[in-house]
This record gives structure tokens, sequence and C-alpha cells, in this order.
């Protein structure tokens, strides 16, 4: 009987109750710290405790996965905690293209892969000197936000990195990402793109909830101004999003693009779930600043389904039951090596 696993965090509960309704056995490799907390939740069969997620690399882990026919679904936890080579040297087949995790991880790669999906993007600005106006400086990989800041010029620049540093909120030789900031409503779209059918399917879309950039528009700007905080963009939860109607054909197409892109850039291509995020301006036209490339957080606050998988599914179809089914089905049919890498 194949197992669904995956780390205790991020959306472990969501993916793991996704498979205990498509009738597979569920495993969490989870921290001893956190024990309390998912023994609390009764869809979840076996817990494999560690005492950090890095001991999923060890003999020891992976052989209780292997005698479980574990499929391991990545998720944010696992990108942030671990780098590309241990990810790619995890023996246990990973949901998806365990490859494509490395362009998500790297800005460089990262923005040669949304070039090849000719995604709409803010541009990336090379060097603080030729700060012109408003950008974002990002840190590498899924850091969550933390420790980014806005800058208008070089010195505004500086100065916020040096004050980042001294709070050892990031690292001196760390290399920041420089990119334009783009101003609209935000929108992280979410997709899964099925090996099996070959079909791509739009599950929804979510607001991410940054502290304490957030937190600033609540304060009078007399308060603003006297403050000498660097704002940082910490996500502390989602909330859901419903599309004006006419923007979908376009939402569509840019899925399309990129699970095109990704077939010929990464093989075997854009498998699974994965999410473009961005900015809609003032004239709707979307603006993409990132992608990721499996399951999002957001996907969580569609734990009984999606608006938009209400109209694909007569059923309550969540993320994690929709990957739970893809690798049931791929099993069933002796196609595993389609869905996993
Ligand atoms: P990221 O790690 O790229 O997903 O960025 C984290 C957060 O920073 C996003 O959720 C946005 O709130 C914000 N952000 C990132 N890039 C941009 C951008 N180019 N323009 C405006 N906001 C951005």
């Amino acid at each position: 009987m194949t197992s669904i696993a995956t780390l205790g965090s991020h959306c472990s509960l969501q993916v793991l109750k996704g498979a205990k309704d498509e009738g597979l056995k569920t495993i969490l490799v989870c921290e001893k710290k956190r024990e309390k907390l998912y023994k609390r939740f009764p869809f979840i069969d076996e817990l494999i405790i560690v005492d950090s997620f890095k001991e999923v690399l060890d003999q020891k882990c992976q052989s209780i996965l292997e005698q479980n026919n574990a499929v391991l679904i990545p998720h944010g936890t696992l990108i942030a905690q671990m780098s590309s080579e241990e990810i790619e040297s995890i023996k246990t087949p990973i949901f998806g293209n365990k490859w494509i995790l490395r362009w998500e991880s790297d800005r460089g790669m990262k923005e040669k892969l949304m070039r090849e999906a000719n995604l709409p993007m803010p541009e990336p600005v090379s060097s603080p000197k030729d700060i012109k106006n408003l950008v974002i400086v990002k840190r590498q990989g899924a850091a969550g936000g933390k420790g980014y800041f806005m800058a208008a010029n070089e010195k505004d620049y500086n100065t916020k990195r040096d004050q980042l540093i001294s709070e050892g909120i990031i690292s001196k030789d760390e290399t920041l990402y420089i990119q334009e900031y783009a101003a609209g409503v935000l929108a992280y779209l979410q997709f899964f793109y099925s090996p099996l059918k070959e079909e791509l399917e739009f599950f929804g879309a979510d607001q991410r909830h940054e502290s304490d950039i957030e937190g600033l528009a609540r304060i009078p700007s007399e308060q603003q101004l006297k403050s000498a905080k660097v704002p940082s963009f910490n996500v502390i939860g989602n909330s859901p999003l419903v599309l004006r109607e006419s923007l979908l054909e376009q939402v569509y197409e840019m899925g399309e693009n990129f699970v095109e892109a990704a077939k010929r850039m990464v093989s075997p291509g854009m498998n699974g779930p994965f999410c473009i995020e961005g900015v809609y301006d003032e004239n709707a036209k979307f603006k993409s600043f990132e992608f990721s490339a499996r399951i999002v957080a957001g996907s969580n606050i569609y734990m009984d389904g999606s608006p938009y998988y209400s109209l694909l599914y007569n059923e309550q179809m969540s993320m994690g039951k929709r990957i739970a089914r893809e690798v049931k089905t791929a099993a069933e049919t002796n196609q595993l090596d389609k869905v996993t890498t």
C-alpha cells in the first residue's frame, strides 16, 4: 500500500487529511517539540519523531519511509531548512519534480525560468547604485519575507541593510536581490498540473498577511515618520481571494506558459501544485515577483475545497486531497514514476 509522508509544519495537516480521505496511510516526520500538537489529529497514522528535520536524510528515516512505500510531499519547510543538494539526495520518491525546487531557491535561476515562461515581472535592479524608484530588497531562498526591506535610493538601501545586519536579521556576506517595487493588489495564484491527465487546473487565489508591514497602515503618518524600525514582510497567515471572472483567462494562460517553460527547462516539468505570486496594478495588469514550485501554505484556507475546485469537482477537494488522488491513481495504474522524482 502506498503511503503519504511529509514534514510536520507548513501545510502538513491538510496534506495528511487529504491522503487519509483518499484511503492512503499517512506518516508525519515530526520534531519532538511538536509531538503533542500533531498527536491531536487522528488522521495521522504514524509519527517519525526527530530532533531536526534534517534527519529525513538519514538512513533510519529513509528506510521507514521505504518500508511504507511512502511518497514524500515537499513544502516550504523542506525548502527553507534544506539545501538543494540535500533535497535532491533524498531517496524517498518526492511528489512532483524535486529538480525544480532548486529553481525556486536560487534567485538567478528563478528569474530565468520566469522569463522563459513570459511572465510579466517587476524589473530586477543589479546594484544598489542603480536604485531610481522604490525597490524591495530580498534574501535568497524561502525566507518567508523575513528580513526583506524597501529602499528608495542607494543611501536608504545602505542604512537599512546596515541596521538589519546589526540586528542580526541578515548576515554581512549575504547576497541580496533587489527588485522594483510593484504596487497594487497582491494575488497568489495556485495551480495543479496533473502529469497523468496532462491538464492544468486553477485551484484558487489567496492573499498573504505580512508583519509588520501591514501594521504600518494602522499607524498615523506622524508616528510612521518617527519610527526608525525597518518593517519586515514576515508571513503570518493567509486569506481567500476570488478574482474578477474576466481575469481568469489570463490566469490560465500564465499557468500554461509556466508549465510549458518548465517542461523545456527542468525535466520532467512543473508537475503537481505550484503558485505564481504577484500584484495586479490599477489597469488589472499582473506583475509576477515570485513562484513556488510546490504546494503553498495559502492552500490551507481551502481545506474543504476552493471556489474554483467546486466548479471542477463534485466533491470537497483540498490541494492535499488532489495530491493524494494523483498519487493513488498513479499507484493503481503503475505510473508512480510519472508523478514522482
Ligand atoms: P516573496 O518572498 O518574493 O514572495 O516576497 C514576500 C513578500 O514581499 C510578498 O508577499 C509581497 O508582499 C512582497 N513583495 C515581494 N516582491 C515584491 C514586489 N516586487 N513588489 C511589491 N511587493 C513585493
